[in-house]
């Protein structure tokens, strides 16, 4: 087997890890760092730029620059950088690339595999686009571990139950850049078990850097007339400082929001006069604006929590993960709320990918510890009358596996298409679309007489994998996947800006008659006006896939809310 490296790809920085001996340690990349920005661009020369030198260049340079590509993974379409197309895959093999690179170099070995890690509600098409990204890198990835479970193994990887001992419990609330997961796990002696998990994909430190920028943005219009969204510099300079005070009110009790220097009034480039903008935020006035997120995350943990069948009493260890669970109200709050204390060994910002680096030694053998982890959704098939029929269940351990029988509905019909879904509720409709199965070469008979199994497992990485058998002959069929269920993907900026304004009119009528927390209300209207600036102003073409995954993302999350309501 490829040396294996561990790697957590995060939706703001990416880090990489190895086990050196039995001690899963970190590996800082080619400037020393332990973290390398998930940001990529490409230069109008054709050059690539990862990391801190692509991120450094991001004001210059913002429409041939990505950064929260996490996010896009799983949508097809292209992004033009640098006067080129590219797969969404791609770019993030150019991060996974580099850490790669920056791993030989250090290690002073080859590194051919990975052990990587993904929000535990990833879904099936997020963990296929991580897998190719990193075959495109040259990294075969031998597992997509939770990120939850790669802490809690990290956890107990440095503190392991003594054998013998009885069931601890563990909760683990892991709030990053951009996504939001929680798990409850039980560890008796080497074996830990997930119980139960949630998690929300748009829920993340980000919401936080906006909700700042929107709240300095009010105060620099009416104070300085600055007006950061026509100036792409300013909106990337006003970014990264609500960013830094954010982390800086971690620490203190006050923090400031400036852009040194700011040009207002002037007219294609020339003249106007310098402004020195200013914005003092204290913890308070933050804790405010941060309260519902904080809020949101705490009614996820609670609802796995009740999955697992698990008062917080019960909850033996808190494992904080992620660089957003730094924030003092984060932990406040689960203290208030959920009574519970947090473990403070490892860092929240290396727990996943020291997690990643032991699951490299439970692969090869060399770590004893067994993890048995959870199918993050409810995957099915459609029949008749578009009613959903669950065949694994969310939460079932991993590997899991069913079959059912499938026959024709017409004499002689050689074919039978199986459309396969993800949900939670009964009307297909409302579930996601992984694909439609064309099972082909099916022996000509009278209707109803074929019998074909089609088995459908899920791997270890919470990947689908459909099989099926013709019971008659024994022979295996083809299977081939005649939709992939994704939109086409190559819309032009017109296409993709008409699929925009159409999402966030759909998010506006599902949003009727569902209650929502503050946070994700507060969420939608930002999409909702970033979607009608857009169709306003020229916007580019890498904001409006992002804004695009982003609005689908939430449909998809509303349809799950309405789905899931109308089943109780
Ligand atoms: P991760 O995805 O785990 O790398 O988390 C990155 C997110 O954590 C970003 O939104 C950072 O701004 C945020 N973050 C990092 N350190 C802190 C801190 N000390 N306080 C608050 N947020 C932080």
């Amino acid at each position: 087997m490829a040396f294996a490296i561990g790697i957590d790809f995060g939706t703001t920085n990416s880090l990489c890890s190895w086990l050196d001996g039995n001690k899963p340690s970190l590996i800082p990349n080619s400037r020393g760092e332990r973290y390398t920005p998930s940001v990529v661009a490409v230069s109008s020369s054709g050059q690539v730029l990862v990391g801190e030198s692509a991120k450094n260049q991001a004001i210059l340079n913002p429409e041939s620059t990505v950064s929260g590509i996490k996010r896009l993974l799983g949508t097809e379409g292209r992004l033009s950088l640098g006067g080129r197309p590219w797969r969404v895959e791609e770019l993030v093999s150019f991060v996974l690339g580099s850490l790669r690179k920056d791993a030989e170099r250090y290690l002073e070995r080859e590194v051919g595999a990975a052990v990587i890690t993904a929000p535990a509600h990833f879904s099936e098409r997020e963990r296929r686009a991580l897998v190719e990204a990193g075959s495109i890198a040259g990294l075969e990835i031998l597992r997509v571990v939770n990120e939850p479970t790669a802490a809690a193994v990290a956890r107990s990887w440095s503190r392991p139950s003594p054998e013998g001992e009885g069931r601890r419990t563990v909760l683990v609330y892991d709030f990053g850049g951009g996504t939001f997961d929680v798990t409850v796990l039980a560890q008796t002696g080497r074996e830990c078990r997930v119980l139960a998990s949630r998690g929300d994909g748009r829920l993340g430190g980000a919401d936080l850097d906006a909700e700042l920028c929107r709240l300095a943005v009010s105060v620099f219009r009416r104070d300085f007339g600055l007006e950061p969204e026509s100036d792409r510099i300013l909106a990337q300079t006003l970014a990264d400082a609500a960013e830094r005070a954010k982390i800086e009110l971690s620490e203190r009790e006050e923090a400031t929001i400036g852009i040194p220097f700011a040009v207002v009034g002037a007219v294609n480039g020339r003249g106007g006069r310098v402004v020195n903008p200013s914005l003092t935020v204290t913890r308070a006035m933050f804790e405010k604006i941060a309260s519902p997120y904080v809020e949101r995350s705490l009614r996820l943990a609670e609802l796995a929590l009740e999955e697992a069948g698990i008062e917080a009493s019960a909850i033996d260890s808190l494992v904080l993960s992620g660089g957003s669970s730094r924030m003092p109200l984060v932990r406040r709050r689960i203290q208030e709320r959920l009574g519970l204390k947090a473990e403070g060994r490892i860092s929240p910002a290396e727990i996943v990918v020291l997690g990643a680096a032991a699951w490299t030694g439970i692969i090869s053998g060399s770590e004893r510890l067994k993890v048995v982890d959870v199918v993050s959704r409810t995957y099915g098939v459609e029949i008749d009358g578009g009613l959903f029929v669950p065949l694994i269940l969310k939460n079932s351990p991993v590997p899991a596996s069913k079959s059912r029988m499938f026959t024709t509905v017409a004499d002689n019909q050689d074919s039978v298409e199986i459309h396969v879904l993800q949900g939670e509720s009964r009307e297909a409709a409302l579930d996601l679309s992984l694909g439609r199965f064309l099972l082909t070469g099916v022996q000509a008979a009278r209707k109803g007489k074929p019998r074909i199994r089609v088995d459908f497992g899920i791997d270890e990485s919470d990947i689908l994998h459909v099989g099926a058998v013709d019971l008659d002959t024994g022979k295996a069929q083809a299977i081939s996947i005649a939709d992939l269920g994704r939109g086409p993907g190559d819309e032009g900026s017109e296409e993709l800006l008409r699929k925009t304004t159409s999402l966030a009119d759909r998010l506006f009528a599902l949003r009727d008659g569902l209650v929502l927390e503050r946070g994700l209300e507060a969420e939608l209207d930002e999409l909702c006006d970033r979607a009608e600036a857009a169709a306003r102003e020229p916007t580019a073409e890498v904001e409006l896939r992002m804004l695009k995954a982003e609005l689908e993302s939430l449909v998809g999350e509303l349809l799950a809310r309405g789905g899931e309501r109308k089943k109780r």
